[in-house]
């Protein structure tokens, strides 16, 4: 680590993170990172150059453990520590000890829209005059070369080239990542994308993040080139990387040899053995055919693997009515199947881990709900609350980024708090992030 001040900045090069993801409710950083203080604003930068985070240090930023993330797919996130829930403590709802805050409809629940608050804009005018006043410095004053060097990172990576390396990463694996498995929550939505089948076989009517394209397993090939060019784009950066999510929808779907083949492919390459984060983690979504088709040869495979595995499944409900309301093509007994499936292969496999998604909106009858506490309660007590079920807040309204109004989201988190408290198994809300 190198430190240097300059003009009332004091500026950190190759700081190092914590080494391990950990859940904490102030801002905890993880591998390595530069970092630019001034005494209005923290910036931390990634080992490119690249911008990562912006935290107020001032007396008007909204909370001293809240800031500013920018995803791969750059996208700007605002991580509220949850001033915005006036419910419950925000690890109830979510399992974190903060809200990311992407303007998705689901995501709306919260009523909250920090991106309209005066104090949040002035962040983004602040990370712009940093970026001119440190480029008349480099300019005019004597600066230590490697420090020199970390500012010519940073001036080659501007708007312009930092939307232009987003659309790249997209156009490496094929399409943009319309939504991550909830459980990349435990690695901070921080993964490396490597995309091994398209589309989805049910094209449910509710969904917002849908491909049109029907499912379809990419080639070998085409999943090496993927891994090629992946391991050249993030480059120095690399290194900041511990997981790695198997799109897309239906990544299960793939099968064993595709999907064995591309996570130890990429292990080797993306070097997650080396990496700053210890603990390599692999994702990946499943669909009930997928789930129900997999042979034990797959988890033995994966488990022999050295990721601990999280594989999210969309079951959505185990009501027929509710199924057929939502087109999806599927019958109860086929959804109880799946559901007693994941809680065996969580028992039986240390580091595979089954999670399942089920619906709550108020458009959905009481028999939705009474057949989901049907099913949870068939859960043993020896389950060592394995297995997270996450329930995605639907609005009628879907389609539409609005904020929803208060009586409505009252209840929604009402009927949440009702089948958590009901629920052996870890219960959160969806929240949806892309990539
Ligand atoms: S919920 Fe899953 S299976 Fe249904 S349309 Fe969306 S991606 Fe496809």
């Amino acid at each position: 680590m190198i430190s240097y001040s300059l003009n009332n900045m004091a500026i950190t090069i190759e700081k190092e993170g914590a080494s391990h993801f950990t859940k904490a409710g102030y801002p905890m950083r993880f591998g390595k990172y530069s970092e630019i203080r001034t005494s209005e604003y923290e910036f931390q930068f990634n080992l490119k150059g690249e911008i990562k985070f912006i935290r107020g240090l001032n007396v008007n930023w909204p909370h001293p453990s809240e800031w500013l993330k920018r995803t791969d797919g750059n996208d700007w996130v605002f991580y509220s520590v949850g001033a915005v829930i006036d419910y419950k403590g925000i690890i109830d709802c979510v399992g974190e000890y903060y809200l990311p805050c992407l303007i998705y409809p689901s995501n709306s629940l919260w009523g909250f829209n920090p991106y309209t608050d005066p104090n949040v804009s002035k962040a983004f005018v602040a990370w712009s005059q940093l970026y001119a006043n440190l480029y008349e410095m480099q300019r005019r004053d004597r600066i230590p070369p490697n420090i020199r060097d970390f500012l010519s990172l940073i001036f080659s990576n501007d708007e312009t080239t930092l939307h232009k390396e987003s659309k790249k990463l997209h156009s490496i694996i094929g399409e943009r990542v319309s939504v991550l498995p909830p459980d990349t929550r435990h690695v901070e939505y921080e993964v490396i994308p490597l995309i091994i089948a398209d589309g989805c076989l049910y094209h449910c009517n509710f969904c917002c993040v849908k491909s049109p394209r029907g499912f379809q397993a990419r080639s070998e090939e085409n999943i090496l080139e993927q891994i090629r060019q992946l391991k050249a784009f993030y480059d120095c950066n690399l290194g900041n990387y511990n997981a790695l999510f198997l799109g897309n929808h239906d990544a299960l779907g793939a099968g064993d040899e595709r999907i064995c083949m591309a996570a130890s492919e990429a292990l080797g390459a993306f070097e997650f053995g080396n990496s700053y984060i210890k603990n390599p983690v692999l994702f990946l979504f499943g669909s009930v055919d997928s789930l129900l088709k997999a042979e034990n040869k797959l988890f033995r495979n994966l488990s022999s693997l050295p990721f601990y595995t999280y594989i999210n499944i969309g079951l959505e409900s185990a009501d027929a009515p509710t199924l057929a309301s939502i087109n999806k093509p599927l019958k109860i007994s086929v959804i109880r199947d799946a559901f007693q499936k994941m809680l065996a292969i969580n028992q039986e496999y240390g580091n595979i881990e089954i999670t399942a998604n089920f619906l709550l909106g108020e458009q959905f009858s009481p028999d939705h709900y009474q057949s989901l506490a049907e099913l949870l309660r068939s859960v043993p007590d020896s389950s060592h609350s394995k297995g997270t079920i996450y329930l995605s807040p639907l609005m009628d309204n879907q389609k539409r980024p609005t904020i929803m109004d208060s009586q409505k989201r009252n209840d929604l988190l009402q009927s949440f708090f009702e089948i958590k408290k009901l629920n052996r198994l870890p219960t959160y809300l969806y929240l949806i992030q892309r990539l």
